[in-house]
């Protein structure tokens, strides 16, 4: 690895440091291992490495390496592993550094409005065991995280893993999230205000428990496992009942003002249009969301009639009559492109972001929506960053909120807050 990379790694030690330490210029011997230990399992994250490639890509000294490696084999975070093709001159094969994946796991929850998944969820991000269900609306707060707690006790049995073996639970709430007092704040959707989800969980549990966003956990998701893999700006919508979306940038999760909150939902996308909850007109949210889009189907008689709220068919109804030429739907799908080109063109337009992730209903409109998007918003943006745009489907789909509440708890309770200028070494 190149000897600036090394220099940028330390460079970002030391402010990280002065960060923590607010300005104290004394570097405790424990702050420095607890530091090496996350340089180590960050570059760990996404595949195994040997002893030597751990010391260039991280400008520790392989002494540094071999004792911090030694300590986390203890801990049981890390094994060695024989790697399949790489022999030393002497015929020996050499050992390569792996995270000892199977060894400890994560539990997630992802709570969204009338929707909650949980599951068992790998230090490699593999999903070991997971259940879904829709729950009806107006629900309690209580009851929901009872039901997780039931549910994360099943899946657990379900994975055949020890419960002492848990590195903590990671809670993706829909609405304003204070991650630092970990309580949901307020969820328009769900009309909960003030829960204070992490006492919850921590005391039903008896686990760590850390409480985020749920659309920022989905975007830190796709930045560490998914789409965004070694991306440092990336954009995640999200469209449901609601209209969410979190931001990555400089490669960690933008947290913003008082409340972090990226409510693209309520940009304006009809001038002087329908009035909004939020106290404004012809937002976003207005003209697309989940029940906006079935009603339109079933007003153009696509759909011949309102489905229940847990039937989730209809959007590949949807999909299927688009792809058939069915003009009412593609009709319906220029609307929604519009609308939805509408706002992203204002995101780019403000961020340049390296990439768009697309979740919840859009993941589901995907097949019938990204191309149009793609075709439709390089006429409109700045010619310089025509040719950065970049759209994706969520590369985990409807499994996103729940792999993004895994990565949150992963990032508290393993790899730490990521560490800046890492990625671009690996
Ligand atoms: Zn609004």
């Amino acid at each position: 690895m190149p000897a600036a990379i090394d220099s940028s790694v330390r460079v970002t030690y030391f402010s990280y440091m002065q960060n923590k330490s607010n300005g104290a210029s004394h570097l405790s011997s424990m702050a420095v291992r607890s530091h090496n230990r996350r340089v180590l399992l960050q570059l760990l994250r996404t595949g195994d490495l040997s002893r030597r490639e751990l010391a260039q890509t991280s400008g520790l000294s392989p002494a540094a390496v071999t004792n911090v490696v030694a300590e986390l084999i203890d801990d049981g975070l890390v094994l060695d592993v024989a790697p399949e093709s790489r022999l030393t001159k002497l015929g020996r094969p050499s050992t390569n550094v792996a995270l000892a994946a199977d060894e400890h796991f994560v539990l997630a929850a992802q709570i969204g409005a009338g929707v909650l998944q949980v599951g068992v969820i790998d230090m490699a991000s593999h999903v070991l065991a997971s259940e879904l269900v829709d729950f009806p609306l107006p629900a309690e707060p209580e009851e929901v995280m009872d039901l997780a707690v039931v549910m994360l006790k099943r899946v657990m049995e379900t994975a055949g893993v020890n419960p002492s073996k848990a590195l903590g639970l990671g809670v993706g709430a829909a609405g304003l999230v204070d991650a630092e007092a970990r309580i949901n704040l307020n969820s328009q959707n769900l009309g909960w205000s003030n829960v204070h989800m992490a006492d919850y969980f921590e005391h039903a549990l008896d686990i760590d428990v850390v409480v985020d966003h749920n659309v920022r956990a989905m975007a830190a998701g796709e930045s560490r496992y998914g789409a965004g893999q070694g991306l440092e700006s990336i954009v995640f919508v999200y469209i449901r009942s609601g209209v969410g979306a979190g931001l990555i940038l400089g490669g960690s999760e933008y947290r913003g003002g008082t409340h972090g909150a990226a409510e693209i939902g309520h940009m304006r996308v009809v001038p002087g249009g329908e009035h909004c909850n939020c106290g404004g007109h012809g937002c976003l949210e207005t003209v697309i969301n989940d029940r906006v889009i079935r009603a339109r189907m079933v007003e153009l008689g696509i759909l011949a009639s309102h489905p229940a709220p847990d039937d989730h068919s209809w959007t590949t109804i949807f999909v299927e009559r688009v792809e058939a030429g069915d003009e009412r739907a593609i009709a319906l799908r220029d609307e929604i492109v519009q609308y939805v080109a509408s706002a992203l063109l204002n995101i780019i337009n403000l961020l340049n972001p390296q990439l768009i992730v697309l979740g919840g209903l859009l993941f589901d409109l995907s097949p019938v929506i990204v191309d149009e998007l793609r075709r439709t918003i390089p006429g409109q943006v700045l010619p310089l960053l025509r040719d950065s745009i970049r759209i994706e489907p969520s590369h985990f789909g409807s499994d996103a909120g729940m792999i993004g509440a895994a990565t949150v708890a992963l990032d508290r309770f393993v790899f730490g807050p990521p560490i800046l200028n890492l990625a671009r070494a690996l």
